[in-house]
């Protein structure tokens, strides 16, 4: 277990305490600043541990080590967390883009893997600390890929749908429970999604932005932020977010480049 730079037990008694999957990058990143702007301790989780240790002592949260596809791993995370009000199930992404007779299985099973069963472990440990709280809230980042499908697509939006899934049946499971759930749809987000789908590939990555303004990590962290502060009467049960010039998965507005 790698160094804290701060001891959960030292978080004050009235402050809220606020857990983020996949915070090493892009939208978990910076729904972690967000967060802890608000005024949220924040558990920052990864497998890249450099990076959340250098963003928990930015803001003045706490680092471990997390990798939801590994039984152990969330388990070791999760029972090192004494309280929590608020779990953001962000850790995940897609791997290729093949058509369906195509379909790699290894890529298939790394989707379901992070996304889906990711999510499930993740949520099952923290769900008897969130209900504790009193005021629990559980927000899921899943994607427009959760709501709609695209040729290419069918191993990422299968995932993502599975996920939307799980975390709406939580909706109705938990009815008449302290805990609120907000599901996060976005649109095409400029963050390193695109380069893990690529395997490291930047210039097919820079492609699949180019030619109109995408959403940023922060577009997306101010929703989750807005809402994590609402009272706790207020569920916000799903937000899609997409840029102007994206109609729908592949349905992109793209101006020409100036030459
Ligand atoms: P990103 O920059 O690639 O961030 C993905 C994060 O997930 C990283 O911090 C990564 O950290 C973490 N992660 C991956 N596998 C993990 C594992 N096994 N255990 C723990 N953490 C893991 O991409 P992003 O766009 O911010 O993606 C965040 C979420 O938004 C994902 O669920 C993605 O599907 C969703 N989303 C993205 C877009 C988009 O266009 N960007 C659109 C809709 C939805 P480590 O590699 O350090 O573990």
């Amino acid at each position: 277990m790698a160094a804290t730079t701060i001891s959960i037990m030292d978080i004050a008694e009235n402050t809220r305490v606020a857990v983020v999957t996949g915070a090493s990058s892009g939208i978990g990143e910076a729904t972690a600043r967000t967060l802890a702007d608000s005024g949220f301790h924040v558990i920052v989780g990864a497998r890249r541990v450099d990076r959340i240790e250098a963003l928990a002592q930015e803001i003045s949260g706490t680092a471990l080590p997390l990798d939801v596809t590994d039984d152990e791993s969330v388990h070791a995370f999760t029972t090192a967390i004494p309280r929590v009000s608020v779990l953001v199930n962000n850790a995940g992404g897609a791997k290729g883009l093949e058509t369906v007779m195509e379909a790699d299985l290894d890529n298939w099973r790394w989707m379901w893997e992070t996304n889906v069963l990711g999510t499930l472990r993740m949520t099952k440990a923290l769900l008897p600390k969130l209900i504790d709280s009193g005021d629990g809230l559980i927000v899921t980042v899943t994607s427009i890929a959760a709501l709609e499908i695209y040729s290419g697509g069918s191993g990422y939006t299968s995932a993502k749908h599975a996920q939307g899934v799980l975390h709406r049946t939580l909706r109705d499971e938990l009815h008449g429970k302290p805990v609120r759930l907000t599901e996060v749809a976005p649109g095409a987000v400029e963050t390193e999604f695109s380069k893990v789908r690529f395997e490291g590939d930047d210039e097919r990555a820079a492609k699949v932005y180019e030619g109109f303004t995408p959403l940023s990590a922060d577009d997306i962290a101010e929703v989750i932020g807005f809402v994590a502060t609402r009272p706790s009467h207020v569920n916000i049960d799903q937000v899609m977010i997409k840029p102007r010039a994206q109609a729908g998965p592949g349905k992109f507005h793209r101006e020409p480049a100036q030459s």
